[in-house]
This record gives C-alpha cells, structure tokens and sequence, in this order.
C-alpha cells in the first residue's frame, strides 16, 4: 500500500519517493510510488496534478487515482525508470484550492447538521463550484432564504474563529468517545478529522491547518436534486471572484438604470413593465395600420382562371398574430385567395387564406410552394427563409396548376 504522505502534512507539496510500477494503458503511463504527497480522486475531493522527476526526465502528472488495494496511481506524459529515486512536485494552488472548498464541505455539512438535523450524503468539488448532498429530517428539500443565510454566517463565523483543524487517527476507545457528526463508514484505521470543537467526523481527505484559510464562504443554489438537497457554495478566491463579477454586474446595471442598489430589482421590474406595455402598444399600431392597408391590398388582387382573385403580397415586418389578422380580413371577402409574407425574426412567416367560393386547398398550395408548415385547406401558415414562395404560389394559381 503507498504511503500517503498528505495524511500527515496537507501541505507537503514537494517530496521524494521511488517509482515502484509502470504499468501502459489504454488511457496512458501510469505510475506507482512507495510513497506520494499527490492526493487522488476520493471522497469527492479532486486529485491532484505536478510533476514527477527522474533521471533528467520531468514527466507531468495530470491524474491520481486509488486502486482497491490502496496502492496509488499516477497518470505520466513520459515514461520514468522503474525503480529510480523520484521528485514529486504538487500543484500547490489546486490543492489549496481543494483544501478551501473541502474544509467549506465540513463547515456546511456541520452547520446543516447541527441546526437542521440534516444528514449529509454526498460532496463534490469541480471546477467552478463545490456541492454537497442532504437528507433533511423532515424530507423537505427546499430551504427558505432566511434559513440558508443563518448557515451563511454560522460557517463564515466559524471560518473568522480560524480556530486549528486537526487529523489523525484515534484508538478505538478514543474514537468511540468522540462526539461524531456521523458515523464512520470504515471500521478500522478510521481517520477523523476536527475542526475546532464544532466539527468531528471521519474524512480521508486533505485539510487546511486552520479555518479561517478557507476564506470566504458563500451558498449559491439550494435545491432538489433526485429527492434531497443539493446546497451548491464556493469558498476562498472563487467566492470572491463570484462576488467580484456579481459587483460588477449589479453595477452597470444600477448606472443604465439610473438606480441605487437595493432599488435595483424595482428597477427592472419597472423597466420590463414599460417594455410589456410598449410591445402591446405596438402590435395595436401595426393592426390598425393593416387595417388601414386592406383596401390598397383588394385592390392589387389579380383575377384567377378558375374564377376568384389572388392578392400576392410582401408587408413589412410583423407579428404572426397579425399577420394571421391581416391573411383573414383580407379572406373574408367571398372569391379572395390571400398569400401574404412579412419578415419574422430571421426568416420570413407566410399566411396563405381562402375566402368562401374557392376550392384550392391552401395546406397543399402552401407545401406545393416549399413552404415548411401546414394547415386546413382554407388556412395555412409556414415559414420559409425568403417571402420567394409567395411568388411561386401566386404563379402557380395564375397558372391554374394547382
Ligand atoms: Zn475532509
């Protein structure tokens, strides 16, 4: 079994070791060590990355993992003699990275624990943000703001406490008399660790000396996830490149709408509210401007063979409920095939209406024309990338083709 120097010192980020096995696989080299500081992928802690040196070779590290035996594994660029005195360098600004959101993990989980009764079942740190899974006791998985700001500040206070994180590992009677914020799932070489007097659980992972090297803890998200309550946070420097880009953010905002702060969501509010009414305001301009528009329209229509008018049209850019509108006022008049077209976000919306006394099925006429869409044979509507296959449709009526 390698010798896991990090149980020891989380903060040994150079060591000597001897490479032991290099085994080739299909997801690269792989070495093992007597002994390594390199921290693999466990307990929801990420592994970490370096460099291994020997022989004039530095081969970069950019995995570790933990075999059942225990033995540990580390991913190589370059192959390393077997047996050869090794250099490990460790990554010291991931692992402390790690370390930050780990000892936020314990902090939340604590807290949680000890206000709620909520049982913690899960952790994982990734690359932007840490989470950690609960059970509550009373099988509700949702948290209310006041409730998550209370443990907003029960970690924070504990985090400016800075009070000393010790691991190691007790006898039995000793463990047995400790006062666990759950249970061990290990029976034998249990390892605790215990941050101050208000966190004592077992943990194999690696832990900043004092609390208060956490920094500053902040819970983003708390919601349900598969039936518990995921709390999702960030600790140290993410947290306040979080807060930086939040800041900066609400900012600019409060400088385009001219508001303080904490009347900034008013604001908005205020702004989407004449939004809504301008949109509305609008789309009853452009009605009574197609209104206006019909005659003009009728007038344009042309006779067809088969007996009845066609009215071929391009309009300005609209809305499809008025162009809908627009398609049946001028269908309401008997004899009347209407083809209308009108830019529509980045393609055009078309409309195609028949008035009473034309057969001409207008689905058929619509797809017949290359139009994607559909509808009833006296209604369709579609959308084509140019307003061309009004063109087309009109041509082929002219025609008498269809
Ligand atoms: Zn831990």
């Amino acid at each position: 079994m390698t010798d896991r120097l990090y149980y020891d010192n989380a903060y040994l980020f150079a060591f000597d070791c001897r490479v032991e096995a290099v085994q080739e696989r299909a997801d690269g080299l792989w070495a093992r060590l007597d002994r390594t500081a390199f921290y693999p992928d466990s307990g929801g802690q990420p592994h970490d990355t370096g460099m291994l040196s020997a022989c004039g070779i530095d081969a970069a590290v950019s995995d570790v993992q933990a075999d059942a035996s225990g033995d540990i594994w580390h991913r190589l660029d370059k192959v390393l003699p077997v047996g050869a005195l090794a250099r490990g360098t460790i990554d010291g600004a991931r692992r402390m990275d790690h370390m930050r959101q780990h000892g936020g993990d314990h902090l939340l989980a604590g807290a949680i624990w000890e206000r709620y009764k909520g049982v913690t079942i899960g952790l994982h740190t990734g690359s932007d943000t840490a989470t950690i899974d609960v059970v509550m006791p009373d099988g509700r998985t949702r948290l209310e703001k006041q409730e998550i700001a209370l443990l907003e500040d029960d970690v924070n206070a504990r985090i400016q406490a800075d009070v000393p994180v010790r691991c190691w590992f007790p006898g039995a009677v000793e463990l047995a008399a400790m006062p666990m914020r759950k249970p061990p799932a290990v029976k034998e070489l249990v390892r605790v660790v215990a941050y101050g007097d208000f966190e004592t659980v077992a943990c194999g992972g690696t832990h900043p000396s004092s609390s208060g090297q956490i920094g500053l803890f902040k819970i983003l998200d708390v919601a349900p996830a598969r039936g518990i309550t995921r709390f999702t946070f960030m600790c140290g420097m993410r947290a306040l490149r979080h807060y930086r880009a939040c800041a900066d953010s609400a900012g600019e905002a409060c400088v385009l709408l001219s508001a303080p702060l904490d009347n900034l969501p008013a604001a908005v509010r205020a702004l989407r509210e004449r939004a809504s009414a301008l949109a509305d305001e609008n789309t009853g301009l452009k009605r009574a401007a197609m209104l206006v528009s019909l005659p003009e329209l009728l007038a344009k229509a042309l006779p067809l063979p088969a007996g009845g008018r066609v009215i071929a049209a391009e309009l300005s850019a609209m809305d499809r409920e008025t162009l809908r509108e627009t398609a049946s006022a001028l269908a309401g008049n008997d004899g009347v095939i209407a083809l209308i077209a009108a830019r529509n976000g980045d393609g055009y919306a078309l409309t195609f209406a028949r008035g009473a006394g034309i057969a001409t099925d207008m689905a058929l006429l619509l797809r017949a024309a290359g139009v994607r869409g559909g509808g009833k044979p006296d209604f369709a509507q579609g959308s084509a990338p140019s307003a061309a296959p009004v063109e087309a449709a009109a041509r082929m009526l002219l025609s008498g083709k269809p």
